[in-house]
């Protein structure tokens, strides 16, 4: 039974390079497949993973129709069994539609890679139209790890050096954007991602913490001593017992 998958996760957590490993698998068991990707941080038409691995991969733009491109290699007997998409989050929802019914109609296998939540941790459109058909969802298991070493759930926007949360959902790190400031990404765990610090961030506070002769509560953890008080509080009336 032919499968519509969605590996998710953040960004840094493996995905193109999972996406690499799983066409190579394929592909070595002699099945045909097609490498799809949009924006990849290469270039058109290469599908790059940063441990420096890359393949070519066809470029998906807002117009193109997989089932016409599909259906047209199958009527001219090429062989497709299965299609590695990356960077689903930025295909359309039609689009997700179009690989479900390839899929349910042509039995092909379809493996989606694509982060689910944009930098002001809402869903992307084929991101969510992913999760709503895939026959399953996987979080995937190499997790990307924030500056302070939690596991990282959230992708920040840098613009600048400033962490934004409003802006258009889509804006291609490194590319083009000269004329209005850098854009980067980084991955924050929710605790951090909520309170914008950035890795540069905590290094510039903690850069003023030493500086100012007073402590900075810049980024305050749980208080974990109130809550051993207040606990110590509670077991003395038992004790007086
Ligand atoms: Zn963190």
């Amino acid at each position: 039974m032919a499968e519509l998958v969605f590996f998710s996760g953040t960004m840094d957590c493996g995905k193109s390079t999972l996406a690499l490993q799983m066409d190579h698998n394929h592909a070595a068991r002699g099945r045909g497949g097609l490498i799809f990707t949009k924006h990849d941080r290469a270039g058109e038409a290469v599908l790059s993973s940063r441990l420096g691995l890359s393949t070519p991969a066809l470029e998906v733009t807002d117009e193109l129709d997989f089932w016409d491109v599909i259906v047209r290699r199958a009527t001219h007997g090429r062989r497709v069994d299965y299609l590695i998409c990356d960077e689903t989050q930025f295909y359309t929802p039609l689009q997700v539609e179009q690989l479900a019914r390839l899929v349910d109609e042509m039995g092909i296998d379809v493996y989606a890679f694509g982060i689910t939540a944009d930098f002001r941790t809402e869903l992307f459109p084929g991101s969510r139209r992913m999760i709503e058909l895939a026959d399953r969802t996987e979080v995937l298991q190499v997790e990307a790890l924030c500056w302070c070493g939690r596991r990282a759930t959230h992708n920040a926007r840098v613009v600048e050096g400033t962490m934004v949360v409003e802006g258009a959902q889509v804006v291609v790190g490194d590319t083009g954007a000269a004329r209005e400031g850098v854009v980067e990404y980084e991955v924050l765990c929710r605790r951090h991602y909520m309170r914008r610090m950035t890795s540069h961030a905590a290094r510039a506070a903690a850069i003023s913490a030493e500086v100012l002769p007073f402590d900075l509560d810049v980024c305050p953890l749980p208080v974990r001593r109130d809550a051993e008080e207040s606990e110590r509080r509670g077991a003395t009336p038992d004790r007086r017992k």
